[in-house]
């Protein structure tokens, strides 16, 4: 059955482009590799949680919230895009951030501060602990708060990423591109289980591939599985499982989360000098190093084409600095 899309408001830029990466390509030897540009979605710096923000921001709308909560690391992409989505439409905004306050005010915290959010910082408390306090104190204020989960992922933000696979299955039919894989950054799973779910409802015949940031592939794909499930339902779209195609790659998840290795450093600085295209340190660097991996080890044929779906992040790359710099 066809998704019946809730109502969603409108502050990405769509489509986002598919590039050749041209360069890349002939200097790695094949596959022939593009990109989806969904770092480009224009809010903020731009990246994945814009188009889930569209449908979670329009159901805090719905139900009458004033304020937004939501909750990540230190330098989450989704908590800055969340501050400016939430400035957009002139609703207060409480991030609840990961540890505790670092001394450097850059990179996404920078912004997080510019588009007027509150940060708190959640030191020894669990960020779910932290999350329900601040939800407590802000109801005591008479305010309405609506708390958005980790990275987005839930049926509501999940939902974008389907009807992002209907714009990529539109923009493909009018290039007439035919591509084989689809490879992208997974960690809280949204952008997956959207995607795969997609992938089933508007007839994609390549694969796709999840390259984990942070979890092992067996927890992962378990957890994209029951939310793809979860968000058919919520689309109208009936039961249906698609667990057997929610491929995970957890080879690449190297020093841990947000920890920057060779791998990550290499695909940055190729990807910046063969296409002039910034990617971020803790996911698409990770990713595309992984990609460029499995290049290597001969995963794909020279035809292939290999679409690397770009998911942000480029303003993490000023709190590498030390790293990235030489
Ligand atoms: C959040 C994020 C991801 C991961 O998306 P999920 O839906 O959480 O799996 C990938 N890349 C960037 C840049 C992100 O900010």
């Amino acid at each position: 059955m066809n998704p019946r899309y809730p109502d969603r408001v409108r502050i990405a830029h769509l489509p986002t482009p598919i590039e050749p990466l041209t360069r890349l390509t002939k200097y790695l030897g094949g596959p022939q590799l593009f990109m989806k540009r969904d770092d480009q979605t224009g809010l903020a710096g731009g990246g994945n949680k814009t188009r889930k923000l569209e449908f979670l921001i329009a159901d805090a709308l719905a139900q009458g919230c004033d304020h937004v909560i939501t909750t990540g690391a230190p330098q989450s992409n989704h908590c800055r895009q969340t501050a400016a989505a939430a400035a957009h439409f002139g609703l207060g905004c409480s991030l609840v951030l990961r540890g505790r306050e670092p001394a450097a005010v850059t990179g996404n915290i920078l912004l997080d501060r510019l588009l007027g959010a509150h940060l708190y910082w959640c030191g020894d408390q669990t960020c779910s602990a932290a999350t329900a306090d601040v939800a407590a104190e802000l109801k005591a204020m008479g305010r309405k708060p609506y708390i958005i989960p980790l990275g987005g992922s839930n049926v509501v933000g999940a939902t974008s990423y389907v009807l992002a696979m209907e714009e990529l299955m539109t923009q493909l039919a009018a290039e007439q591109l035919n591509i084989d894989f689809i490879v992208f950054a997974s960690s809280s799973g949204g952008t997956q289980a959207g995607l795969v779910l997609g992938a089933r409802a508007y007839g994609f015949r390549g694969q796709l591939l999840g390259i984990s940031v942070d979890h092992d592939a067996q927890s992962l794909q378990t957890q994209v599985a029951a939310l793809a499930t979860a968000t058919a339902t919520h689309l109208g779209m009936g039961t249906l499982s698609v667990a057997d195609q929610v491929a995970v790659n957890d080879d690449y998840l190297g020093g841990g989360y947000a920890v920057l290795g060779e791998t990550e450093i290499e695909a940055i600085r190729l990807m910046a000098q063969f296409e002039g295209i910034l990617l971020d340190p803790v996911y698409t660097g990770r990713a595309m190093g992984g990609l460029i991996d499995l290049i290597r080890w001969g995963a794909f044929s020279r035809g292939h084409k290999v679409l690397f779906w770009h998911t942000g992040g480029m303003p993490a790359l000023f709190a590498y600095a030390d790293k990235l710099a030489n």
